[in-house]
């Protein structure tokens, strides 16, 4: 669950609520000065000034000098995440790369090192074993994986990944039993689908997202397609964690035939795949800003358009973020595939939907969110009923 700013909760645990929304603010806007957390979160100087204390003798939280300028001569001094509180694993798990680094609790990364992915599951496990023995000799708190496909509700099996061809598979275990004996604490490990990694990721420290936005859509463009969905504020998982399947709606009954075994699903239109056969690294394609034809571009913006438009109109989001490979040509489809959307739509209120890209491009947004998710017992703060 998000906690949100305006959500009313009963005073006994008001505590916990400040110290999350402190974290939280903390998070999106780093570094930040307690006179700024005051103003930002209307909530008093005194419990800023409690809670921030708290929060830097646990280590969570460090002073990190002094902002330019004030007017009184006073130089607020800056506050940030202490990025040595945590350390955490993080795999970002792509049909042909993947990305494997550390991730601190500021949300930075370490050691980042792209590579093809090994499609053999032993092997892929005998990959990272081999990774975290060359490369990490300190203490990590837990292991977090994006998947490219359905993971099952307590985040440890991949139900499926398609691209991968990857079924049932319980990686969890395999890499605990590989990594467990390399640290001397058994390491926490936990996986989830990669869309749902990327809207958290752009929901709890992305710019994109304004502060009355409740409904945000995340759309991943790669090898397939993947959504994830906040609805009302909280990221909709549905009743087996396996919402989030647009790419597979239908878009043209009887259409091409796609692996999940029905024909006319949107990825086989609208995935990067269907407009090159090259195999697009993590890091982009000069391929794919320079030999695409106009005439390519523009059936793929309406392929794109199409399904933005069905999902726009069934769920009325104030936002829909598009983010992964696509983001190589967004420049060269955004016009096309928003006028698209607009004409499709089913009131001019639905048409005036913003369509954004992801605000992630050092790394992609679904590593950040695998880093967030690493320290999610921290940033999610308490459960409000
Ligand atoms: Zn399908």
């Amino acid at each position: 669950m998000f906690l949100v700013k305006g959500t009313i909760v009963s005073s006994t645990n008001q505590k916990n609520v400040n110290r999350t929304l402190i974290l939280n603010t903390i998070l999106k806007s780093q570094p930040i000065s307690q006179v700024q957390l005051t103003k930002v979160l209307k909530i008093s100087k005194s419990t800023v000034s409690r809670i921030t204390f708290d929060l830097m003798q646990s280590g969570m939280l460090k002073s990190i000098g002094t902002t330019k300028s004030s007017k009184n001569g006073r130089n607020p001094s800056l506050i940030a995440l202490n990025p040595d509180y945590r350390k955490s694993l993080v795999v970002k798990i792509g049909v042909n790369y993947s990305i494997i680094a550390i991730a601190n609790f500021s949300m930075t990364f370490e050691r980042v090192k792209i590579f093809k992915t090994k499609k053999d599951p032993e092997r892929f496990v005998g990959y990272i074993t081999e990774f975290v023995k060359k490369n990490i000799s300190e203490r990590v708190h837990s292991l977090s994986l994006s998947i490219p496909g359905i993971v099952d509700k307590d985040f440890q099996k991949i139900i499926i990944a398609p691209n991968l061809d990857w079924k049932n598979l319980l990686l969890a275990e395999m890499l605990k039993e590989k990594l467990d004996p390399l640290f001397d604490n058994s390491l926490k490990i936990s996986m989830d689908n990669e869309a749902n990694f990327a809207v958290i990721a752009e929901m709890m420290f992305g710019k994109k997202i304004n502060e009355d936005d409740r409904n945000v859509i995340f759309i991943l463009f790669g090898e397939g397609i993947g959504t994830g969905l906040v609805i009302n504020g909280q990221l909709y998982r549905g009743r087996w964690n396996t919402a989030g399947e647009f790419g597979h709606m239908i878009v043209e009954m009887g259409g091409k035939k796609c692996h999940c075994g029905n024909s006319g699903c949107w990825e086989r239109y609208a995935s990067i795949s269907q407009i090159t056969r090259e195999k697009i690294s993590i890091s982009g394609s000069k391929f794919l800003n320079t030999q695409l034809k106009s005439s390519t571009l523009k059936t793929y913006s309406t392929a794109v358009a199409t399904g933005i438009a069905n999902i726009v109109n069934g769920i009325s989001p104030d936002v829909v973020i598009v983010g992964g490979t696509i983001s190589k040509i967004w420049d060269e489809i955004s016009q096309d595939v928003v006028r698209k959307v607009k004409e499709m739509s089913i009131t001019p209120d639905a048409a005036n939907v913003r369509i954004e890209l992801s605000s992630f491009s050092e790394y992609p947004a679904e590593l950040c969110g695998a880093a967030l998710w690493s320290f999610w017992d921290v940033f999610e703060g308490p459960v409000l009923v």
